[in-house]
């Protein structure tokens, strides 16, 4: 029996930081990072005959592109009937006419879903519950920061993830 490409997934997010690339690698997906896109485009996921390649943007540092390559394989999980030749997502990680796509199949909806798959890929709670747990032997409160780092995540996309689990208080330096 053939895996479900969520089980492939799940059965991958085992390391800190999460190992992105090879879990679209074990999904076949090509990767090229620090592509050249359009103006407004972080980011897209295209056919290319039987398979599908993800492109991330050069213009934005390595753990936006992190949050993108996990944004589009939330895509290609959760949305792969809805992809068509291509979809390409812009800066707010929305689908609209910059770039080369305008896959107007892609709801406001579905890019929600895509954000908060990536979110739980990078950061899955049972290895930010275990960084938390022990840091916090160490010292008083872990800084957001560390948890960033380790995670190789955003400022932006940890104190979300925190918030949404409800353990912001759990930590140094959200605002
Ligand atoms: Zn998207």
């Amino acid at each position: 029996m053939t895996k479900r490409p969520i089980d492939i997934v799940k059965e991958r997010l085992n390391t800190v930081p999460v190992n992105v690339e090879a879990i679209l690698r074990a999904l076949d997906v090509e990767v090229r990072k620090d592509a050249i896109l359009g103006e407004d485009i972080s980011g897209e996921i295209r056919r290319n005959g039987e398979r599908y390649v993800i492109s991330t943007s050069g213009d934005e540092h390595a753990f936006r592109q992190r949050f993108t390559l996990a944004h589009e394989l939330g895509h290609f999980v959760l949305h792969k009937s809805l992809i068509g030749t291509g979809l390409d997502d812009s800066k707010m990680y929305r689908s609209t006419e910059a770039g080369d796509f305008y896959n107007t199949e892609i709801k406001l909806a579905h890019e929600r879903q895509a954000n908060s798959f990536a979110a739980k890929v990078l950061m899955p709670k049972h290895l930010l519950k275990k960084k938390i747990d022990e840091l916090s032997q160490s010292e008083s409160k872990p800084d957001v920061s560390e948890l960033c780092n380790l995670f190789q995540v955003s400022y932006s996309a940890m104190k979300w993830r925190l918030v949404n689990l409800g353990w912001a208080q759990q930590v140094e330096g959200i605002n």
